[in-house]
C-alpha cells in the first residue's frame, strides 16, 4: 500500500452530520450569512482564543480584507519570499506592492533582522506566515518592531489552525490573523477563509467588505470597496464540523512528527525542523532539510518508486521573487530563503495516519538515506 501525500480525513459521523446540515440549510432558506456561518465564527474564534472571527470564501479573501482595512494601497508590504503565491496576490489585490524578504534557516519565517532589512519609508505592514504551522520565538520581538514603526503585524495563518506560541494562538499577535480552509489544510470547508480579530472595528469592517461593501446587510448602499467574499452557509456547516475534530487531528499529527523526530536524529545529514521551546505546531507539515548538493527530485522519486511513499510538495520550493508573474517586484537575492526552499523535503502527515504508515515512511528514508547521503 502507498503512502499518499496528502489524505483528507473527513469522518463518516461527521459526512452524515453535513448532510442533515446541508437538508436543513435547503429546507430554511438561509443560504449565506446565516446562523451556520454564525456558528462557525464563533468555533473559530473560541478555539483560537481571539474575540471575534469573520467567515470568508478563501484564505487570500481573509488576507486581502485585512490589507484593504490596513490601507496598504500604494505602498509597501513586507512579504517572506518563501511563501505561496496568495500571500503577495492579496497584496497586490490590495492596491500595496509586496517587498520580499528573507526568511531564518531555523524557522521558516521572518525575523527581526530580515524584516528590518526590508522596511522602507512606504512600509504599511508586515505579513508573518506560520509556514508549515511553526510560529517563530521572535513573533513578539517583530510585533514590537511593527509597533515602533506604527504598521500593522498581519499575520498569514493559512498553515496555522490551533498552533500557538507561549500558549497564544495563531492570529492573536497583530492586528489579524488569515485562515484557509482550503481541501488541503489542517480543517476544510471545502473552500473557505477566516479572519481573527480583537478589534472591534475591524470585525464591524470586515463584515461590509466581505459582502459588496454594503454599509448594512439589508441596505443597498455601499461604503467600502468590497466584493463577493462570502461564504455560503453549505461551507460554514462543513467547516465548523471539521473544526470539532481539530484537537484529536493535532493530537495525531504531534505524534506522528515526534516519531519522526526521534528517527531522524538517526540520520545524520538530515535536519529536521525542531519545534522551537513554547511553539506547539499542528504539524501542517514536516519539513527536513537536505544536506547541501543532495538532488531532492531524486531522493523524492527514490522514496516513491521503490517504497511507494509520496512526499508532499515543498512549502515553498520557488520563492516568490523568482516567480514569473512577481518579476517586477523582485530586488535582489534572498539567500537563506532561497537555500531552503531549494534543499528542503516534507514528510507525509496525516491526521488520521497509522502507525505503519509511519513505518513505511521511516524504512523509505532511512534506505534512500543510506543511498544517497550515507
Ligand atoms: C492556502 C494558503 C493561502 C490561501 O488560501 P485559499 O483559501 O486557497 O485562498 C494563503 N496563504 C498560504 C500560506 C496558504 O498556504
Amino acid at each position: 500500500m502507498d503512502v499518499p501525500a496528502a489524505r483528507v480525513v473527513y469522518p463518516e459521523d461527521d459526512r452524515s452530520a453535513v448532510a442533515d446540515a446541508v437538508k436543513e440549510i435547503l429546507a430554511t432558506g438561509a443560504l449565506t450569512l446565516g446562523p451556520r456561518t454564525e456558528r462557525f465564527e464563533t468555533a473559530f474564534a473560541a478555539v483560537h482564543e481571539v474575540p471575534h472571527a469573520v467567515a470568508v470564501n478563501t484564505g487570500t479573501a481573509a488576507l486581502e480584507i485585512v490589507l484593504r482595512i490596513a490601507e496598504v494601497a500604494g505602498r509597501d508590504v513586507v512579504v517572506p519570499a518563501n511563501t505561496f503565491y496568495a500571500s503577495a496576490a492579496a497584496v497586490l489585490h490590495a492596491g500595496g506592492r509586496p517587498v520580499f524578504a528573507d526568511v531564518s534557516a531555523e524557522t521558516f519565517a521572518l525575523s527581526v533582522a530580515t524584516v528590518e532589512a526590508a522596511l522602507t519609508p512606504a512600509t504599511a505592514a508586515v505579513l508573518l506566515v506560520h509556514v508549515g504551522g511553526l510560529i517563530t520565538p521572535e513573533v513578539d520581538a517583530i510585533r514590537r518592531l511593527c509597533d515602533a514603526r506604527g504598521i500593522p503585524l498581519i499575520e498569514d495563518a493559512a498553515h496555522a489552525h490551533g498552533c500557538s506560541y507561549d500558549g497564544r494562538f495563531a492570529g492573536s499577535f497583530g492586528l489579524a490573523g488569515a485562515f484557509s480552509f482550503y481541501a488541503t489544510k489542517v480543517t476544510t470547508s471545502g473552500e473557505g477563509g477566516m479572519l481573527v480579530t480583537a478589534s472591534d472595528e475591524l470585525r464591524d469592517e470586515a463584515r461590509i467588505y466581505r459582502d459588496q461593501g454594503k454599509g448594512s446587510f439589508g441596505a443597498n448602499h455601499h461604503v467600502r470597496d468590497g466584493y463577493s467574499w462570502r461564504l455560503s452557509e453549505v461551507n460554514a456547516a462543513i467547516g465548523e464540523i471539521h473544526l470539532r475534530r481539530l484537537k484529536e487531528f493535532i493530537e495525531t499529527r504531534r505524534e506522528v512528527a515526534d516519531r519522526y523526530t526521534a528517527a531522524l536524529a538517526g540520520l545524520p545529514g538530515l535536519q529536521p525542523l525542531v519545534e522551537p521551546p513554547k511553539c506547539r505546531s499542528n504539524y501542517y507539515k514536516y519539513m527536513v532539510l537536505l544536506p547541501t548538493g543532495v538532488d531532492r527530485a531524486h531522493f523524492k522519486r527514490e522514496v516513491s518508486e521503490r517504497f511507494g511513499v509520496r512526499l508532499p510538495g515543498e512549502v515553498y520550493d520557488l520563492p516568490l521573487h523568482h516567480q514569473p508573474v512577481l518579476a517586477p517586484y523582485a530586488d535582489g537575492p534572498l539567500p537563506v530563503a532561497e537555500d531552503v526552499c531549494a534543499r528542503h523535503i516534507c514528510l507525509p502527515v496525516h491526521s488520521d495516519m497509522r502507525d505503519d504508515e509511519v513505518d513505511q515512511v521511516l524504512t523509505a528514508i532511512s534506505a534512500v538515506h543510506a543511498d544517497l547521503i550515507g
